[in-house]
């Protein structure tokens, strides 16, 4: 029995934000894929027009670093959306001890984000929920971006606490401090913090409250002067916290280069107007970014 006449319905690969995904063979194609179910839940009039319309701007939305959306349908009152199969995702990546990420991995994984957040930005589309396991990998290595747009066109459900936990911290300081407009630079600040937490294998920025988020960020990275951040007065829930200082960039990542850490400190702009965009990153000086030495000791232990 085919799924909308056309897929074969295989195992569940897991339970996501908005509903349960399965895999799938595309009859059509012959080709694997993942189909998110979306409950549409109190909508029960369907999805809105909005939404459509939004979707149908994902699936104009192709590009080698974006995960493609093939196909959305309605089926039993569900939205299922249709995507090509992943084989795995950063974040397993990063935990996984046995897999080693010399820099030009590192490198590799992050241009790959950027690439495909640029895509988006330049069409407008903010990703809103950039972390390490919505960044899912090929058979190939290929790195794709997942879930785009998704947050704006289903809203961001809180009621699953552990989604809501894990996205806090890449969250933007103008986010935790209840900014109601904000723009392509929140994608900018989360991508900072998985190139962080590829660097150090371990998330940079963990808070476990929204409070606690901004500490962790101002014990790290200082407290935001009136002179960085002008505006940062006037977010709706601005607090005022501590002075801390920064502490040096070569503390907080001890195995990347100095170009690496430049531009990490130019995605961790306090004032959102100020900090680059992720053309600018893209473009970011780097013949020799990274910490040759240390991957030539990594790799030749003999020598
Ligand atoms: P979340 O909302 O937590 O980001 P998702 O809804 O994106 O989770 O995904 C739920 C599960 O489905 C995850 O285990 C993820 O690895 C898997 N998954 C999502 N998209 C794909 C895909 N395109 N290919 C393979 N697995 C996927």
């Amino acid at each position: 029995k085919k799924v909308a006449d056309r897929y074969l319905k295989r195992e569940i690969l897991g339970e996501g934000t908005y509903g349960v995904v399965y895999k799938a063979i595309d009859t059509k194609t012959g080709k694997t894929v993942a189909i998110k179910k979306i409950r549409l839940g109190r909508q029960k009039e369907g999805v809105n027009f909005t939404a459509l319309r939004e979707i149908k701007l994902l699936k104009e939305l192709k590009d080698p670093n974006i995960i493609e959306l093939i196909h959305a349908f309605p089926h039993k009152g569900n939205l299922h959306l249709v995507f090509e199969f992943m084989e795995t995702d950063l974040e397993a990546v990063i935990r996984d001890p046995n897999i080693f990420l010399s820099p030009g991995d590192i490198k590799s994984y992050f241009q790959m984000t950027l690439k495909g957040l640029a895509v988006c930005h330049k069409k407008w589309v903010l990703h809103r929920d950039m972390k390490p396991n919505n960044l899912l990998i090929g058979s190939n290595g290929q790195l794709k971006l997942a879930d785009f747009g998704l947050a704006r066109i289903f809203g961001s459900p809180g009621r699953k606490f552990t989604h809501q936990v894990f996205a806090r911290w890449y969250r933007a300081p103008e986010l935790l401090f209840g900014a109601k407009q904000y723009g392509a630079s929140v994608d900018v600040w989360a991508a900072g913090c998985i190139f962080a937490e590829l660097l150090n294998r371990r998330p940079f920025l963990q808070g476990d409250s929204d409070i606690d988020q901004l500490g962790k960020i101002f014990q790290k990275l200082g407290t935001p002067t009136p002179l960085q951040w002008p505006d940062l007065e006037w977010l709706p829930d601005f607090v005022e916290y501590s002075s801390q200082i920064i502490q040096p960039w070569r503390k907080l990542c001890p195995t990347a280069s100095d170009d690496a850490l430049d531009l990490l400190s130019k995605m961790f702009t306090y004032d959102p107007r100020a900090r680059i965009s992720v053309q600018q990153a893209l473009e970011h000086r780097s013949p020799k970014s990274f910490k040759l030495e240390i991957y030539i000791i990594i790799s030749f232990p003999a020598l």
